[in-house]
C-alpha cells in the first residue's frame, strides 16, 4: 500500500490548525495518520536514510532526477519500488541486480527523454564500476561544458570534476602525478583511485569528521584532493595536510555511500602509511603512538598498562589530549581474570561434526571482556562446529595499521597467516576463520590487499583472507538454532562502522537477533561512527567524544533495555554513558540458544524469568 508523506512545519499553533484542516479534507479519500515529535523525526530520518531499501544490500537504488510529472510514467515502466521525493523531481527505485545494464539503459533513456539523468545510487561496487554511477551528459551539453572549462578554467583548478572534464577523457578528476612516483605501485593504485571520484559531494552529508567541522578539508572530497596534492607535490607532505588527514576515522562511511565507488580505504591506508614514512611527527606524538602499537598487541603488556593507567587517574586533571583520554579509557573497576579459552586448544563440536574453524581471540578483547570468546565458543560447538585457538595467532595488527605504522603491523599479519595456514593444511582443514570484533575483521580480509606486492606472501595472505568470516555471516549461513525461549527483550542493535561500511554486513545481526526472539531496534543516523574508530579515540578525543555524545543520545532515544553490538572498541567507546547494559551480539545468540544470561543483563530489572540457563560451559 503506497504511502504518501506530508511534512508541516512552522509554530506549534500553525502546524496543529494545518494538520487539522487538512486531516479532515483527506480522510474521505484515505486513511490518514498524524505523527508528531520522536516518532516524525524517525519517519523523516528513515525516509532520507532509504531504509526500507536496506533489507538487499545487494540489490540497486537509482536516483533520478526528473520534472516531477513524469515521475510516475518511469516508475511504472520500470515496475520497482520507489520513494519520491520533492513532488516527484527525485525518485528512488529500487531494482534487481541481475539486469543492471539492461535496467541503466531504460532508465537513463527514460530519464534523458524526460530532461532529467539516472545516477546509480547504492549498488555493489563491483557494479557501479560496470554500469557506471552517473549518466552521460547530452553531447551539446558535454561541448559546451567543456568550452566553458577551456575559456574560465583551462587547468580545471575551480573544479577538478566531472562537470567540468571532457567527455572524452576516460577518468574524472585530473593528477599530474611525477613519472618517479609512479614507480612505486601504491602510488600508482591512489592515482587510479583518486580519478575515479567526480566531486558530487553526496559522501559530505556520511562523513562524521564533515558533520563536526563543517570543513571541507574535513571530508573525503577534501581529503581525497589534499591526498592528490600530497603525491603530486612529493616530498614531506605539510602540517596542515597530516592534520585533516589524521582526523579521517577510517570509518568508511563515504566509500559505503559513494556512487562513483570511490575505494576510499585503500586510499587513506595508503595515506596514512605514506605521511608515516616522510613526514616526522612531534616527540610526543611518536612516543604515544608508538606506546600504543606495543601495548595494544600484547594482552600482557595491555594489562600492565591499564593497571598503570589506574594508579594514574587521580592525577588525570593534569594531563590533556591524548594522554587524558588514555586515563580517561582506563576501566574504573576491576579487570577480569583472564580466560581459559584464550589458550591454543581445540574445541569439539556438540554432536555430528559440522564444520571446522580457528578463532581469532584477538588482543584487547581478551582482557577487557574475556566472556565475548567464551560465549563465541559456546555457540559455535553448539551449532555443531569444532573450534581450533591457534598457536601463534595474536592481534590482527589493525592497530598500528589504524595509524599507517604498516611496518609494525606486518610482522603480525605474517605470524597470523603462518599460524592459520598450518591449521588449514593440517589433517582437520579449517571452513573458516571466525572473528567478533569487526574492525580486526575488517583488517583480516585486507591482508591479501595488504601484501599483494609480496611474492612471498601475496597467496597465502589472499588464502586467509578468504576464510575470513565474521561470526554472524558465519551464522547466518550455517542457520541459529531455534531459541530455547522468547525472550521479549527490546535490544537496539549498534552496528559498527567497521561491520556496516567496512564489510558491508548489514542485516545478519539484526536477522539472527531477531530469530532469537529478541525485538530489535535500529540507532537513529545508525551510519555514524561513534567516534571510537580502533584508537582515535585516544589520538582524537575531542572529536571523538563529540561523536560520542551524538551516538549515546540516539541509542537512548529509541528506548531499548539492553544495547548490542559486534565490536569491543564501540562496547569500550559507549557503555559507561548509555545508561543500559551494553552486551555483544553473540553474548545474546548464546543466551538465547542455552548459554549463560550475560553479566551486564543481570542489572536489567524485570528481565522475563529464565529458567533453562543455569551456568554456561565451555567444554574443551
Ligand atoms: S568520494 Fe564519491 S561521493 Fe564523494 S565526492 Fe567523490 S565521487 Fe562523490
Ligand atoms: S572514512 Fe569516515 S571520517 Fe574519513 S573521510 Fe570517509 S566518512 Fe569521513
Amino acid at each position: 500500500m503506497p504511502t504518501t508523506a506530508l511534512r508541516l512545519e512552522g509554530i506549534q499553533e500553525s502546524v496543529v490548525a494545518r494538520a487539522a484542516g487538512l486531516g479532515s479534507r483527506l480522510h474521505t479519500v484515505s486513511d490518514v495518520r498524524t505523527v508528531a515529535d520522536e516518532e516524525s523525526r524517525d519517519f523523516w530520518r528513515k525516509l532520507r536514510d532509504l531504509s526500507s531499501f536496506a533489507a538487499d544490500p545487494d540489490a540497486c537504488v537509482w536516483r533520478l532526477m526528473l520534472p516531477g510529472t513524469q515521475a510516475a510514467r518511469v516508475v511504472n515502466a520500470m515496475g520497482g519500488e520507489a520513494v519520491y521525493d520533492w513532488g516527484g523531481s527525485e525518485v528512488f527505485i529500487r531494482m534487481e541486480a541481475g539486469k543492471a545494464e539492461e535496467h541503466a539503459l531504460a532508465l537513463r533513456t527514460m530519464a534523458g527523454e524526460a530532461g532529467g539523468n539516472a545516477c546509480l545510487f547504492r549498488a555493489p561496487a563491483e557494479l557501479r564500476r560496470r554500469v557506471g554511477a552517473f549518466q552521460p551528459r547530452p553531447k551539446a551539453l558535454q561541448e559546451l561544458g567543456e568550452r566553458v572549462r577551456q575559456m574560465f578554467d583551462p587547468n580545471s583548478i575551480l573544479n577538478p570534476g566531472k562537470r567540468a572534464r571532457s567527455a572524452t577523457e576516460k577518468h574524472d578528476m585530473k593528477t599530474r602525478i611525477s613519472e618517479a612516483a609512479f614507480a612505486n605501485p601504491d602510488i600508482a593504485l591512489a592515482n587510479d583511485i583518486i580519478r575515479t571520484c567526480v566531486h558530487c559531494g553526496i559522501c559530505l552529508s556520511h562523513c562524521p569528521t564533515y558533520q563536526v567541522r563543517h570543513d571541507e578539508n574535513d571530508s573525503p572530497r577534501g581529503r581525497i584532493v589534499l591526498m592528490r596534492d600530497m603525491y603530486e607535490q612529493g616530498g614531506t607532505p605539510d602540517a596542515k595536510t597530516v592534520g585533516h588527514l589524521d582526523r579521517c576515522l577510517t570509518c568508511l562511511a563515504c566509500e559505503a555511500i559513494c556512487p562513483s565507488g570511490v575505494q576510499y580505504s585503500k586510499l587513506i591506508g595508503h595515506g596514512l602509511e605514506h605521511i608515516e614514512t616522510t613526514y616526522r611527527r612531534p616527540l610526543l606524538q611518536r612516543v604515544i603512538r608508538r606506546t600504543l602499537t606495543v601495548l595494544i598487541p600484547s594482552p600482557r603488556l595491555f594489562r600492565v598498562g591499564l593497571h598503570a593507567g589506574k594508579l594514574g587517574r587521580p592525577f588525570k586533571w593534569m594531563f590533556s589530549g591524548s594522554l587524558r583520554a588514555m586515563l580517561d579509557m582506563t576501566p574504573t573497576g576491576g579487570l577480569p581474570p583472564a580466560s581459559p579459552v584464550d589458550r591454543p586448544q581445540v574445541f569439539p563440536a556438540q554432536g555430528p561434526r559440522r564444520a571446522r574453524v580457528s578463532i581469532l581471540n584477538g588482543c584487547v578483547q581478551t582482557i577487557l571482556d574475556p566472556k565475548i570468546n567464551e560465549a563465541t565458543i559456546r555457540l559455535l560447538q553448539r551449532h555443531g562446529v569444532e573450534v581450533v585457538v591457534a598457536r601463534g595467532a595474536g592481534c590482527c595488527g589493525a592497530p598500528a595499521e589504524h595509524m599507517g605504522m604498516e611496518k609494525y603491523a606486518l610482522p603480525l599479519v605474517k605470524a597470523n597467516i603462518d599460524a592459520w595456514l598450518k591449521e588449514a593444511e593440517g589433517p582437520g582443514g579449517l571452513d573458516a576463520i571466525i572473528v567478533n570484533t569487526s574492525g580486526c575483521g575488517t583488517s583480516l580480509k585486507a591482508y591479501g590487499h595488504a601484501l599483494r606486492l609480496d611474492p612471498a606472501w601475496k597467496e597465502k595472505a589472499a588464502r586467509i583472507s578468504a576464510l575470513a568470516k565474521d561470526i554472524t555471516e558465519f551464522m547466518v549461513d550455517i542457520g541459529l538454532q531455534t531459541p530455547r525461549k522468547h525472550r521479549n527483550l527490546r535490544v537496539v542493535y549498534h552496528s559498527a562502522c567497521s561491520m556496516q561500511h567496512g564489510q558491508r554486513i548489514v542485516h545478519q545481526p539484526l536477522d539472527l537477533l531477531r530469530s532469537a526472539g529478541f525485538e530489535v531496534l535500529e540507532v537513529p543516523d545508525g551510519f555514524m561512527c561513534c567516534g571510537s574508530a580502533g584508537v582515535y579515540n585516544l589520538l582524537q578525543p575531542k572529536i571523538a567524544g563529540e561523536l560520542k555524545q551524538r551516538k549515546v543520545a540516539n541509542i537512548r532515544s529509541v528506548g531499548a533495555d539492553v544495547a548490542a553490538s559486534g565490536n569491543i572498541g564501540c562496547m569500550t567507546q559507549l557503555s559507561d554513558s548509555i545508561g543500559m547494559p551494553f552486551v555483544h551480539t553473540v553474548e545474546l545468540l548464546d543466551w538465547a540458544t542455552g548459554g549463560p544470561e550475560p553479566d551486564a543483563l543481570r542489572a536489567v530489572k524485570a528481565l522475563p524469568n529464565d529458567p533453562h540457563t543455569a551456568h554456561g560451559r565451555v567444554t574443551s
